[in-house]
């Protein structure tokens, strides 16, 4: 088991270089999947274009870069020396895009979760939390 994790975790960060669809947000789609959910990706006709849309749950899931999107820890305070003006203008206003996307979701009934880079660190902790996210939200399919 414990070299499955590793190994899947090992080619997660290798991935990383690459395409949209790898990394942090592919381990959530995993962890929503093992916990039943049935999701979407990229819902351009919703505000902001969620990363992750579960619709049955209207539960926008966004997966944010810690830096590029201004989180409130070690990760996010990082800011580039050079240019650091440029750098904190920039994230400011994907800050500002990300408030103005989840008040427009949250008026046309959205729930909306953000799910930080960083908290990827801590699986398990994680999956919990989108475990109850998910108890808390109706259910499309219910038996
Ligand atoms: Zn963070």
């Amino acid at each position: 088991m414990t070299d499955v994790y590793d190994k899947e975790k090992r080619s997660a960060v290798m991935a990383r270089v690459g395409s949209k669809d790898t990394s942090p947000e592919m381990a959530v789609r995993r962890m929503l999947t093992r916990l039943g959910a049935r999701y979407r990706l990229h819902r351009k006709d919703l505000p902001g274009s969620p990363d992750i849309v579960l619709p049955g749950r209207k539960l926008a899931i966004f997966v944010h870069g810690c830096f590029w999107h201004g989180h409130d820890c070690a990760r996010g305070a990082r800011v580039p020396k050079a240019n650091r003006d440029y750098w904190l203008a920039k994230v400011a206003r994907n800050t500002a895009r990300d408030e103005k996307a989840a008040a427009a979701l949250g008026a046309e009934g959205w729930a909306v979760e953000t799910i930080w880079e960083c908290e990827l660190k801590d699986e398990a902790g994680l999956a919990d939390r989108l475990a109850s996210r998910l108890a808390l939200t109706s259910r499309d399919s219910a038996p």
